[in-house]
């Protein structure tokens, strides 16, 4: 069977599991079923699959099938032009995310710390954007720091990176000049909903507070004026839903300069603030 032959067959399975842009999915699988890049995939499909590189490929297109995310399958995903090791101990980066690391390279400083880091993908993509920073990672879970500790190794940035099990402020210390978070924000009645993908395979730890899914925003704007530097920035990614609560709330700490900032599907998806000082 060669390889295009397999990947017909594979969209037809995954689009009777359900599963949208099954054609795109297959590809993926195949690509990294045959250790290719996936944009050389198309000069391989004529070429008959070794029985090694079809059992990869049935074993990935099943995986599928039980939804289970391409990214934890082929184990990357590219994130603001990096690529990051992503396990079920980490969510997916996502593209809209990529907004906060846009707002927050437009304000490089000495020293940043993301709180709920994850995979490291917003700390490490915006330490690869502003020259000389050193970052701090913090994070829940242990197994998601090591995936962000390998996530900084690979990408050249674990001298400038520093990585801390912690409960949101817990284990941090001093001020920063930025302060980054895309935390859990589902409220629990929204989990039932979330597909297939994200229910059953990433981490819960990561997507939901419980509750009315504000809870963490509470306890980060609680502790971030005793962690910045007077004049120093917040940004925060939001649900769509949830502008004005957590504006409200930045505003009720003291913060400046507060206001909501769209994704490119003109989506509330950031809120940003500033600590009063510094002449900033
Ligand atoms: N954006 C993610 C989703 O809707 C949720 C991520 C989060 O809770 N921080 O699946």
């Amino acid at each position: 069977m060669t390889g295009a032959e397999a990947l017909r067959e594979a969209v037809l399975r995954l689009r009777a599991a359900g599963i949208e842009g099954a054609p795109g999915d297959a590809r993926r699988l195949l690509a990294h079923a045959l250790g290719l890049a996936p944009e050389r995939l198309t000069l391989h499909l004529g070429d008959p699959l070794s029985e090694a590189e079809a059992r990869a490929f049935a074993a990935a297109v099943a995986s599928r099938e039980a939804r289970r995310p391409v990214s934890q399958i082929v184990g990357y995903r590219d994130f603001h032009g990096h690529r990051f090791r992503v396990t079920g101990a980490v969510l997916d980066p996502r593209p809209e995310t990529e907004l906060l690391v846009d707002l927050a390279l437009a304000e490089p400083v000495a020293r940043m710390l993301d709180l709920g880091t994850g995979s490291g993908c917003i700390l490490l993509s915006c330490l690869a954007g502003m020259a000389a920073a050193e970052g701090e990672g913090a994070d829940l879970s242990p197994a998601a720091l090591e995936v962000a500790e390998a996530n900084a190794r690979a990408l050249g940035l674990d001298r400038r990176a520093r990585f801390l099990l912690s409960d949101w402020f817990s284990a941090v210390t001093g001020r920063f000049g930025l302060i980054v978070s895309n935390p859990p924000y589902i409220a629990e009645a929204e989990m039932e909903g979330l597909a297939p993908e994200v229910r059953g395979w990433e981490p819960h730890l990561a997507l939901t507070p419980g509750g009315d899914g504000l809870g963490a925003y509470r306890a980060i704007v609680a502790g971030a004026g005793a962690h910045l530097e007077a004049g120093g920035r917040i940004l925060m990614e939001i649900g769509p839903a949830q502008g004005a609560a957590v504006a409200g709330m930045l505003a009720a700490a003291g913060f400046a300069g507060v206001e909501v900032r769209r994704d490119l599907d003109g989506r509330d998806r950031v809120v940003a603030g500033r600590w009063p000082g510094g002449g900033g």
